[in-house]
């Protein structure tokens, strides 16, 4: 009885609709929509000179997918990780792509912003991922230490600046040797990623790549 009643509370409070039509849909992502997402995905995998190998590309961050993900970071509505979660999930060439990795680490926020949010939107995508594809989940070991302005407030040379020094590292040894995927939503000038892999590099992991769902 106590299960049902929570569970009712979680589907008002997190709606089993299509993030996109609004129709109902338990995943999160109706086959029409899913279809319409596979002809805008671009599937980028780019070397860069950085301190992460790969960068993983999903989309471009334009029409659509642009607005998607600023709804799901901005408007507060948490479950529509499902819609970006089940797209990865069933598509083959991506999915097979992540079973690579033993350890996947969503970039974390500080912790005001979390309380303002509510929710860390790469963090959600992350842990659903990792639940699904069988990789360990770490989302304590990599942590910011305070709150800074906005990124997408700010131009390439004030967003390297901003980011220096936020994130810290602790429990190095979890991630030791090991294939690591870090995730996050959005790619603008990589400054955040790499600042995330640079303190990552500190645990002397075998491999960083990054997951985006959208480059900008
Ligand atoms: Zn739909």
């Amino acid at each position: 009885m106590k299960h049902k009643i929570l569970n009712t509370i979680i589907d008002i409070l997190f709606p089993q609709v299509c993030s996109i039509c609004g129709k109902l849909n338990q995943e999160g992502l109706c086959v029409k929509c899913r279809n319409m997402l596979e002809k805008l995905a671009i599937f980028e995998v780019t070397n860069e000179n950085k301190y992460f190998e790969e960068l993983i590309s999903i989309f471009s961050y334009e029409g659509m997918v642009r607005q998607l993900l600023l709804t799901y970071k901005f408007h507060e509505k948490p479950y529509m990780y499902g819609c970006f979660v089940n797209f990865i999930l069933k598509n083959k060439k991506i999915f097979e792509k992540l079973q690579s990795y033993d350890t996947i680490i969503p970039v974390p926020i500080s912790k005001k912003r979390m309380k303002e949010r509510g929710y860390n939107q790469s963090a959600l995508i992350a842990k659903n991922l990792s639940k699904n594809l069988g990789i360990e989940l770490q989302v304590g070991c990599l942590y910011k230490t305070k709150n800074i302005i906005e990124q997408s407030k700010l131009n390439k040379e004030q967003r390297k600046e901003n980011i220096q020094n936020v994130y810290e590292l602790k429990n190095k040894e979890i991630l030791n040797n090991k294939q690591i995927l870090l995730l996050d939503d959005i790619y603008t000038t990589g400054s955040t990623v790499n600042e995330c892999a640079k303190i990552l590099q500190q645990a002397k992991p075998k491999k960083i790549d990054v997951l985006v769902v959208a480059k900008d």
